[in-house]
């Protein structure tokens, strides 16, 4: 009896897991859009955007998933799209949910893709994303560890598989350090991994560059892709993904430039005007974050 209890209670107190929400693109091309919000129990660190690219000779995984569970529930959905294996798997960042799913794939025989800065960057990282991950997944950690690369790259790296030409390209730092986007010139399409955010504000951390993150979009923009997979919500395009990436940066360091020739201070930065911004989700959370972020990287400027 008492086991009976204790594995009821275990069913009633596991969290439900969120599903994906799958967008077709193309016959060939699909996003799953994870939740975008915090990493938790019930979102498995999935909390991004994720590709999926089939060929007729395989599949190629844009992100692999924020945790073990986060790729095996990628990989469930796969399964209801194809029934090609995935070849290869890109990391477009440093960020969890760019490569800690990477062992799951390399298991099934997946080669991973990734910038040679993000690698770096994952190797500096990854002590306290697991941490982090194992506070905000609790059970749901268990089965991640870490996983790096099989092919590495420095700014650019072509492949074809089937009929699809897959460009990778690395600019600078952007949200991390080897941030790249992938394009698919004949379906006119980027995966832009965590360099566009959009439905929700984009986050500037100790790992990020705001600066240069300008200059990356402005590479990006300059493919002038028809369609963009962001690296946090809904499959959009450039208008959308200028709105709510591009001119959030700039606004954040014009302003920022204003208040510092004024003489301010670091205490205060966090109240800069972002209130064109306040639509997007987890502003509240992250607005004054990002400002007391920027201010200090351009005190070094
Ligand atoms: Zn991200």
């Amino acid at each position: 009896m008492k086991t009976l209890i204790l594995s009821f209670l275990a069913i009633v107190m596991s969290s439900p897991v969120l599903a994906l929400d799958v967008q077709k693109i193309s016959d060939t091309i699909y996003a799953l859009v994870g939740e975008k919000q915090q990493r938790s129990e019930t979102n498995l660190a999935n909390n991004a955007t994720f590709g999926v690219v089939i060929t007729d000779e395989g599949v190629v995984l844009v992100d692999p998933g924020g945790s073990w569970k986060g790729a095996a529930q990628i990989d469930s959905e796969i399964k209801k799209l194809t029934a090609q294996p995935v070849k290869f798997v890109i990391n477009t960042g440093g960020q969890d949910h760019r490569w800690l799913g990477n062992d799951y794939w390399q298991q099934k025989g997946a080669k991973v893709i990734a910038s040679s800065a993000a690698v770096a960057d994952h190797k500096e990282r990854e002590t306290d994303q697991l941490i982090a991950l194992d506070r905000f997944l609790g059970p749901k950690f268990e089965g991640t560890k870490p996983s790096y690369a099989n092919i590495e790259f420095d700014t650019e790296y072509s492949f074809t598989l089937g009929s699809t030409t897959f460009d990778i390209t690395h600019v600078g730092q952007a949200h991390t350090p080897g941030d790249s986007f992938v394009h698919i010139a004949k379906d006119d399409i980027i995966f832009s991994g965590d360099i566009i955010y959009v439905e929700r504000i984009l986050g500037v951390g100790g790992q990020s560059n705001a600066k240069s993150w300008i200059e990356v979009f402005e590479a990006l923009a300059a493919k002038n892709p028809k369609i963009i997979v962001p690296g946090h919500g809904h499959v959009t395009d450039l208008i959308e993904s200028t709105a709510s990436t591009y001119d959030y940066l700039v606004n954040l360091r014009t302003r920022l430039t204003t208040y510092i020739d004024g003489g301010g201070e670091i205490m205060n930065s966090v109240g800069i005007d972002q209130s064109a911004f306040k639509h997007l989700l987890q502003f509240e959370q992250l607005a004054r974050k990002n400002a007391q972020q920027t201010f200090e990287a351009m005190e070094w400027e």
